[in-house]
């Protein structure tokens, strides 16, 4: 079963090389993408216009690979939670947030994540590694398999996050073919401005993505200042502020819609107040084309933060509105299954020490600036030990 190669892991040029070292002609690529993606076969047989010969061939070659289904939960909003089993003790999750007018997959990225936001539960939970291209999409290819199954109108998946479990710009090998395919029409066919990306601040990858397959961009930034920057994202000790808001406007003429949203997570007392606010518009006015998404903190235990009161929320909107930026709240969904923004923690083998480094920062105040910034810098750390990314088809 290992030695099949997992078809879920290749985009149209990556299958039709695979296709072509089979023997067979590059165009099989565009059936089998069909099949796979548009019609949710995983069973080689049934794929009915493909030539007996290369029916078995694949049979012995390939597979569609899957993932096993540790859980599933559905909130009372209809939003739905799968933690799938990606091997060797991880475990990752996947949520569908039913709206009127979209049905929106927030997909994971890595086993864990190494950049150990404070506020994050999965970053709490550390890093174990990677995902594949192939985990990446069977998340989407199962649940809209799931969706729609047994009917056909159904709408199932239109938008993909890239907002679950992991900082996906630290895994971008893996990331542009899974991107590539949820473009193609003849996969997914999803419009660039329904896929995001969601990034801490990776900012020579926001350069790679750019170049390489550019759809919407979210950036996290949570603080309008270096110092609880630091403290928050601990990856602004590598790329601070200034160089993360160049690098935005740097993606701006290749984002889908001429801007990009950043996302600021907001928590009592520690970044919500009336003159953070200012700060915050002091910051961005005349710098970016953007738009604003605060986030209502969802708490777990271990963080030791707590969610902004709401008419704390609204009046940090106010104030940024009035400064004349596009400025939302963010719906909760699918928080009585724990499936919210920063929730998810999945299971994970940390191998980053980041559970006793969250523990103690929690000790630590939040404000003011960190010592030594830069030095003993957890982003370093983290760059040696993740693979660098391979390069994309
Ligand atoms: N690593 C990427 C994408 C995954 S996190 C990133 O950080 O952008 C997706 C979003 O959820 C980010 O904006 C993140 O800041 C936010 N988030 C994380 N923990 C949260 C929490 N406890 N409450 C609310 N939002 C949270
Ligand atoms: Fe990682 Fe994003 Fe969580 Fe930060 S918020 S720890 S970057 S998943």
């Amino acid at each position: 079963m290992s030695d099949r190669t997992d078809l879920l892991g290749f985009d149209l040029e990556g299958l039709a090389a695979w296709c072509e070292g089979l023997g067979e002609k590059r165009f099989r690529a565009v059936q089998l993408l069909q099949w796979i993606h548009q019609r949710g076969e995983s069973d080689f047989d049934a794929m009915s216009d493909l030539a007996r010969s290369l029916r078995a061939k694949l049979a012995v070659h390939a597979r569609v690979g899957s993932l096993p289904v540790l859980s599933r939960h559905a909130s009372a909003d209809g939003t739905v939670k799968w933690l799938f089993d990606v091997g060797g003790g991880d475990a990752v999750e996947t949520v569908f947030i039913p709206e009127d007018d979209r049905g929106t997959l927030c997909v994971s990225s890595q086993a864990g994540c190494a950049v150990g936001c404070r506020f994050c539960s999965t970053g709490h939970q550390g890093f174990s590694r990677n995902l594949t291209t192939a985990e990446i999409v069977y998340q989407l290819w199962h649940a809209q398999r799931e969706l729609t199954a047994g009917r056909p109108d159904a709408r199932g998946v239109t938008n993909v996050v890239m907002m679950g479990m992991g900082e996906p710009l630290q895994n971008m090998g893996a990331l542009v073919p899974a991107l590539r395919l949820m473009l193609d029409d003849r996969a997914y066919g999803l419009s660039r401005r329904r896929v995001t990306v969601s990034t801490s601040g990776v900012v020579p990858m926001i350069d790679r993505l750019a170049a390489e397959c550019p759809v919407a961009l979210a950036v996290s930034l949570h603080a309008p200042d270096d110092a609880l920057r630091d403290h928050l994202v601990p990856l602004n000790r590598k790329y601070p502020i200034a160089e993360l808001l160049d690098a935005c406007r740097r993606y701006v003429p290749h984002a889908p819609r001429d801007f990009v949203t950043l996302e600021y997570c907001m928590l009592d007392g520690v970044n919500d107040s009336a003159e953070q606010a200012h700060e915050l518009a002091g910051l961005l006015r005349g710098r970016l084309p953007c738009k604003i998404n605060l986030i209502p903190f969802n708490p777990f235990p271990a963080s030791g933060l707590t969610r902004s009161p709401r008419s704390r929320v609204e009046a940090f909107a106010d104030i940024l509105m009035r400064a004349g930026f596009v400025t939302t709240i963010r719906k909760t969904r699918g928080d009585d299954i724990d499936a919210a923004c920063g929730q998810l923690a999945g299971d994970v083998q940390d191998r980053t020490r980041a559970h006793e480094r969250l523990a103690a920062a929690r000790e630590m105040p939040i404000r003011g600036p960190l010592p030594g910034r830069r030095a003993g810098d957890p982003a370093s750390a983290f760059d040696a030990r993740t693979p660098p990314a391979k390069g994309c088809a």
